[in-house]
């Protein structure tokens, strides 16, 4: 009877212990998959004092650093990509 319940015990911490690996390699992989949210915040805040352009194409403002750019007869035209640009022609 004694025996019987020590195996409980042992099934009991077994259980425990192998459900808190598995949520910390669970946690882990979904830290690899999904970065954490303060990593990926980090790029939005950048170039804040960038020039805003306006795209001719289809009329979205992008910042001047992040555009795609085109020199035309002296004047540079700036747009949010490459496909704008192609049709800009
Ligand atoms: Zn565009």
């Amino acid at each position: 009877m004694i025996r019987a319940i020590l195996y409980l015990i042992a099934a009991v911490l077994l259980i425990s212990v192998l459900r808190s690996v598995i949520g910390i390699i669970l946690r882990g992989f979904a830290e690899l998959l999904h970065p954490s949210p303060s990593a990926a915040a980090r790029p939005s805040s950048q170039p804040s004092g960038g020039e805003l352009k306006k795209d001719p194409v289809c009329g979205t403002f992008i910042a001047a650093a992040t555009s795609i750019q085109k020199k035309v007869g002296g004047q540079t035209y700036y747009f949010c990509s490459p496909e704008c640009r192609d049709k800009f022609k």
